[in-house]
């Protein structure tokens, strides 16, 4: 096999094997887009129910605020009930002052019963709202990770039609030159590359004269000497 074989043979394989990175590369990302339309659907769950557990907070403490004012009512009913047997012009006085505390109390409280009230509002049109959009996104998400599935078997199928006529083309190539095109590409990520000017295709080195010459006369494999790809003019 003479050298213009051996490149030939070089680029038809190196051309399999980017459409291959291709399709690979395309099947990896289907399963990734799959992950983030789960985790989308995830986020709306935790927040909904993070706003639920807020809402069950806000209930237990309009509750335990309604009983306070219930508490103090009766106790402002209970010391009005004694203003009427008070004798003592002093104790009176008091209990007039201890009146309006109570009452300056319900008042503070059914402020804060009412904020509560509308914090409970608030977080109730919210979980709503978020429980709308899961609806309307769980269904749309999954036709959607359907349609990635189905996308994802197909290019599988493509990418196992493609590695089989690689093999079967691989068969054609001397092991000697296909195992040096593996160990190059493994590590560059492409094996051969065409001279770019007076430049190496690969890493774009200055290439030497004589390397040029030697690449021309198409005797022998030509490596870069910076990136050991092997060098061939289009
Ligand atoms: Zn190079």
């Amino acid at each position: 096999m003479d050298t213009k074989e051996k490149i030939s043979l070089l680029v038809a394989l190196q051309e399999k094997d980017t459409l291959l990175d291709e399709i690979r590369a395309r099947a990896e990302a289907i399963p990734k887009a799959i992950d983030e339309e789960k985790a989308f659907i995830e986020n709306i769950k935790t927040e909904t129910e993070e706003k639920k557990k807020n809402l069950q907070k806000l209930q237990l403490s309009k509750k335990a605020k309604e009983l306070d004012l219930e508490a103090k009512e009766g106790q402002i009913r209970k010391h009005s009930a004694e203003l009427n047997s008070i004798k003592s012009n002093d104790a009176y006085k008091a209990l007039i002052l201890e009146i309006d505390n109570c009452k300056k109390d319900k008042n503070t409280l059914e402020n804060e019963i009412l904020d509560v009230m509308e914090g409970i509002e608030k977080e109730s049109a919210l979980i709503k709202e978020n429980e709308k959009q899961l609806k309307a996104k769980e269904s749309e998400s999954a036709a959607k990770i359907a349609g990635l599935q189905e996308q994802l078997k197909k290019i599988e199928s493509e990418a196992a039609g493609y590695e089989e006529a690689r093999k079967q083309f691989c068969a054609t190539i001397p092991a000697e030159l296909l195992s040096r095109y593996e160990y190059i590409r493994e590590r560059q990520g492409s094996a051969i590359v065409p001279i770019d000017g007076g430049n190496c295709g690969g890493c774009q080195i200055i290439l030497r004269p004589h390397i040029i010459n030697d690449v021309c006369k198409n005797q022998e494999l030509i490596a870069c000497d910076s990136c050991s790809r092997i060098l061939y003019k289009k």
